[in-house]
């Protein structure tokens, strides 16, 4: 028995949520009394085996080019043979966009049962005495947007786990990691990347510490510019909620809630939006939330932090003249 946790990275790079990730799989490991080895495909820059902090003794690197995008047939097989070759019986990834892709499919290949999005380490005691199959591996996920919990127990000998973004706090310690040349045959893709056009010049949304959002309540795009200010000013992302997206006020990719990006940022200043629940299922995890509104009855407001009840139009503006005073920004 052993895990096997699926470093996910874009552009050379390891993805942030992939911390989390390792240090989920290496504190599961050290819960079954078992090791945790990790699987990392397509080149990056970065120090693979410095990874070792975060608790995987081993890292299986394909640093092959077909890897550099992500296609989800090909990283299922890549995975399930590396899987299958060091006798893993947890497998373990983000739930992003990759893990979304890739989880489903390995299910498949390996006959694993899978849960997505689990927001804590499984109850790995005998939690179920009455259900011999059961027992030992329960996994605890949000459910209903995120209202309620369901407590999912996986009775198949490969067990795959995806975890929610930013549930789990990642822990660095010592230590390196021994990386290995990964021991797969690289087929090639039934599909090819002719393109990809990419947002660049911001904070990636998923990736940001800190997440200026607006809704209806700015009546139009020609409002955005006192949202973009601000943001710029503290080095936050922006994002809006659905209607805003879908009237093509701001695009799609900053659409965040129940059909649109699901974010946990530390700071979430909410301008004009009303807090309707599929709106709060993708930023109900934000450490601080700040809300702006007009109407002091606005849902909002029960989920928020802090709060201000006023005309967006007159609170932004002044926000941004003491946050310029406070950087002493012209
Ligand atoms: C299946 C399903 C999935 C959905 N998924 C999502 C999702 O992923 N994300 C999402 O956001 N929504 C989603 N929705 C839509 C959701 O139900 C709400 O309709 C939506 O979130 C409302 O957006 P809003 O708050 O921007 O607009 P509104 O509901 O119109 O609210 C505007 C708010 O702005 C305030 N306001 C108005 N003027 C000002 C001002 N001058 N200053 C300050 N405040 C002002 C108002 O008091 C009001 O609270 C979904 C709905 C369904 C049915």
């Amino acid at each position: 028995m052993s895990v096997l946790i699926f470093i996910d990275a874009a552009d050379g790079h390891v993805k942030k949520s992939s911390f989390e990730a390792l240090t989920y799989g290496a504190q599961l490991a050290k819960q079954l009394g078992t090791g945790a080895e990790a699987v990392l495909l397509g080149s990056v820059a970065d120090d693979i085996a410095a990874l070792g902090k975060y608790g995987v003794s081993k890292i299986h690197y394909a640093a092959n080019d077909t890897f550099n995008h992500v296609d989800a047939q090909l990283y299922t097989k890549a995975i399930a043979d590396i899987a299958t070759a060091s006798a893993a019986t947890v497998i373990v990834l983000s739930h992003n966009l990759t893990g979304k892709a890739v989880a489903p499919r390995l299910s498949v290949r390996l006959k694993a049962g899978l849960v997505t999005g689990a927001v804590g380490l499984p109850d790995t005691s005998n939690a179920r005495p009455d259900d011999p199959v059961a027992r030992g591996f329960v996994v605890k996920k949000a459910v209903f947007s995120g209202k309620a919990f369901a407590h999912v127990a996986i009775n198949t000998a490969i067990k795959i786990v995806s975890i929610s973004p930013n549930s789990f706090q990642t822990i660095a310690g010592e230590g390196t990691a021994e990386v290995v040349t990964a021991n797969i045959r690289v087929e090639s893709p039934k599909v090819k990347v002719t393109a990809t056009n990419k947002v660049i010049g911001e904070v990636p949304l998923s990736e940001a510490e800190l997440v200026v959002s607006g809704g209806r309540g700015l009546k139009g795009p020609e409002n955005w510019g006192m949202i973009e200010e601000l943001a710029h000013l503290i080095g936050a992302a922006t994002a809006c909620s659905r209607p805003v997206a879908d009237a093509h006020w701001r695009p799609h990719h900053e659409h965040v809630g129940q059909t649109g990006g699901s974010i946990a940022p530390n700071l979430y200043i909410a301008v004009g939006i009303s807090g309707a629940i599929q709106h709060l299922a993708g930023v109900n995890r934000s450490k601080v939330i700040v809300v702006i509104n007009k109407d002091p009855e606005a849902p909002f407001f029960k989920a928020a932090d802090y709060g201000i009840v006023g005309d967006a139009f007159e609170v932004l503006p002044k926000m941004i003249a003491e946050v310029k005073k406070l950087k002493g920004v012209a």
